[in-house]
């Protein structure tokens, strides 16, 4: 605990431990001025207003490194955003495969990306 002489402004450093639970008076070392400092509360005596944790993100202070809390909603939508990627690259490599002759028809270099596509796969 920091105390300051309200005489002569100095710091001193003290153990909080020192002081009793009523306070104590203390003298500066300083300019010899003395006062009685009453021990800091341990827990505040003053209604805090209490804000839920819950759900929605929880926005930081600019420059800190406390990491943002996520709510289960979004992690969902991230689940679900990915199946349908997975679907649809799915959906869009099996329309590929039963179009393949039509595609080639229609624009012979796509045989050429099939060719490469079937050598990966192994065909
Ligand atoms: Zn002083």
């Amino acid at each position: 605990m920091i105390l300051k002489c309200l005489q002569c402004f100095s710091h001193f450093l003290i153990d909080s431990n020192d002081l009793s639970p009523e306070g104590r008076r203390v003298k500066c070392g300083k300019c010899g001025h003395v006062w009685f400092v009453e021990p800091k509360p341990l827990i505040s005596s003053k209604k805090e207003e209490i804000t839920s944790l819950h759900p929605e993100n929880t926005p930081i202070v600019s420059g800190s490194n406390l990491p943002v809390l996520v709510s289960a909603s979004d992690v969902n939508k991230a689940n679900s955003l990915w199946l349908l990627v997975v679907l649809l690259t799915i959906l869009i490599g099996f329309l590929l495969w039963i179009g393949k002759e039509s595609i080639i028809r229609i624009w012979p270099f796509s045989n050429y990306f099939y060719s490469i596509l079937y050598s990966i796969l192994g065909y």
